[in-house]
């Protein structure tokens, strides 16, 4: 199933927002492009912070469909992002003016779109390291646009890329490319034009929202340039582990860890959360994992996931049943058992790893957390959205699925991250369906 991932920052963060996997379609432009005193305002992206530049000239890419300004990329071997990236704007302002840019890899060849932390930029005050996470500054002078990122990584998975974000931003805020869907089956629209003049300015932008992924990527291009990436420390494996029923050794040694059937036999599917068994065995898996001699699914880099595979939780041994609470419905009659569990494990873990953190899915028949919860500081969630994003244009079911998430920081004290369903009900209709609205209302502070 498609979906989006975000960092909820509905409840505490009051910051602007900038997602980008937000997609608002309208076609109106307030940027000025050819003004003295740049505009950095365009109603369909979002705000960017503007600081003062006492040069006042702008910075001429195109005239008359002539250029002699070149795309320099000062790292030598850029990410393969990045150069997708830089490939798409040469592509863009060529399609647009009819001007192709050259690019060139490890020099400045005057006049020049200069990408990436270099000693000229350097010079400007530029400097990579210095701004936010995935954020970037893109200052001009007469001869050149710099455009400079962090692209400092937090964590294993994370796909960072503050100066590739910079790029895109230019592409999108002075050449006028939008994306909507795939770019090569017509997706990308070109604004046609014989100059573009980037008026003279400085700003810096930075995303809100840490976690912006989209699964299955491949089959959208365009939210690579729709900056989809991933800066939050957790990430989460998800319905894992999942091969634990092709171990011979647990099958035959200890058929306690699965779940259990109404009629007493075991369900090799899914697991029994209750067991103490179970723990032992995830706590083994841990260990084999940070010692080298065997990869747990579940791990990715300090982050251990709790996500039972995809169906609902309904073990029937006496110490889940103890634990199933029917009263709390289809999103929560299973929520002590994975509480339950995932405290024991995160102090078991606590123990041994001080800086590892448990990542649990809230999903299915846990989605819920349970009345007056508080789980241990190492613990973090990630909240699947079960109606579907695009539902919520319904009061009722925005805060059935708002719920769950106030739950959750109450039950941690962290930030959640956020699991949606941007697929429905778009796939079971056969008009194109639309909601950029009822996004923004849900993703805006
Ligand atoms: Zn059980």
């Amino acid at each position: 199933m498609n979906y989006i991932q975000t960092i909820s920052q509905k409840i505490k963060n009051k910051t602007r927002l900038s997602l980008p996997a937000l997609v608002i379609i309208t076609t109106s432009m307030s940027v000025s492009l050819s003004g003295v005193e740049a505009d950095l305002v365009v109603a369909d992206l979002s705000p960017v912070k503007k600081m003062e530049v006492a040069q006042k000239n702008p910075f001429n890419l195109v005239d008359m469909g002539k250029s002699n300004v070149t795309i320099c990329v000062m790292k030598a071997e850029p990410s393969a992002k990045l150069k997708v990236i830089v490939n798409e704007l040469q592509r863009c302002i060529e399609q647009s003016t009819g001007a192709k840019l050259p690019i060139f890899y490890g020099k400045i060849t005057e006049p020049a779109i200069v990408i990436g932390d270099c000693e000229a930029s350097a010079k400007l005050g530029l400097v990579g390291k210095n701004q936010p996470l995935e954020g970037f500054e893109l200052k001009t002078t007469p001869t050149a646009i710099y455009i400079v990122g962090n692209d400092d990584s937090p964590g294993v998975g994370s796909t960072a890329d503050g100066t590739a974000w910079g790029v895109v931003d230019l592409n999108e805020r002075f050449v006028g490319t939008r994306w909507y869907w795939a770019p090569d089956d017509g997706g990308r629209s070109i604004r046609t034009q014989t100059s573009v003049s980037v008026p003279s300015c400085w700003y810096t932008d930075a995303p809100a929202f840490h976690n912006r992924t989209y699964w299955p990527e491949q089959f959208h291009p365009q939210v690579m340039f729709l900056r989809n990436s991933m800066s939050w420390p957790q990430q989460l494996r998800v319905h894992q582990p999942a091969e634990w029923y092709k171990n011979e050794d647990y099958l035959k040694n200890r058929p306690e860890i699965f779940q259990v059937n109404p009629d007493g036999s075991a369900d090799h599917s899914t697991y029994c959360y209750s067991n103490p068994r179970t723990l032992e065995t995830f706590m083994e898996e841990i260990d084999a994992h940070y010692a080298g001699t065997k990869k747990a699914s579940f791990i990715c880099g300090d982050t251990i996931s709790v996500s039972p595979t995809d169906i609902g939780i309904a073990c029937c041994c006496p110490a889940c049943t103890k634990l199933m609470d029917p009263s709390a419905g289809n999103l929560g009659s299973a929520s002590r058992i994975m509480v339950d569990f995932t405290t024991r494990l995160s102090q078991a873990v606590e123990k041994k790893y001080k800086d590892k953190t448990i990542l649990f899915l809230a999903y299915m028949n846990y989605t819920r957390a349970p009345k007056g919860a508080k789980l241990p500081k190492n613990v973090f969630v990630e909240v699947c959205g079960m109606n579907g994003i695009a539902t919520y244009k319904e009061p009722s079911i925005l805060a059935e699925d708002q719920a769950p998430i106030d739950d959750w920081i109450a039950a941690t004290g962290n930030k959640v991250q956020e699991w949606q369903y941007s697929c429905w009900p778009a796939d079971r209709v056969q008009a194109p369906y639309q909601f950029p609205h009822v996004l923004q209302g849900f993703l805006s502070p």
